[in-house]
């Protein structure tokens, strides 16, 4: 390889990793965050209790808010009292950020990786 493909080439990859590090800085910021976190979706459930005289056979389901986790493979549900709903609505939002960031910072990680691979094999030179 030429010199100055080489030099162009190590130019380049500096800029992908200096683009990776500020996207990586962004990623982390919810990990330096103080807010709690609740793991679990918060979603209205509308389900039918079974009475064929009650309302919800006629298509009026019972609609009532809930938070869903699964843990250790099975699925949670817990029915949330009206004055929890934002509280809960906010941590589980939290949560979902600070996992949406997780694997981003992973993703991240594996491509710094493979850039400083690149630079590693266009930077050596035998002895
Ligand atoms: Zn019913």
């Amino acid at each position: 390889m030429q010199r100055r493909e080489q030099f162009d080439k190590l130019s380049r990859l500096r800029q992908s990793l200096r683009e990776l590090l500020a996207d990586l800085e962004k990623s982390l910021r919810v990990a330096f965050g103080r807010a709690p976190m609740i793991k679990g979706n918060v979603y209205e459930l509308a389900r039918k209790c079974g009475k064929p005289t009650c309302a919800c056979a006629r298509g009026e389901r019972h609609r009532s808010m809930v938070l869903t986790w699964s843990h250790e493979g099975k699925s949670k549900l817990f029915s949330i009292p009206s004055e929890r709903l934002s509280e809960l609505q906010e941590k589980s939002e939290e949560y979902l950020r600070f996992r949406r960031a997780r694997a981003r910072v992973t993703e991240i990680g594996k491509k710094i990786l493979g850039v400083m691979d690149r630079i590693e094999k266009l930077r050596r030179e035998e002895p």
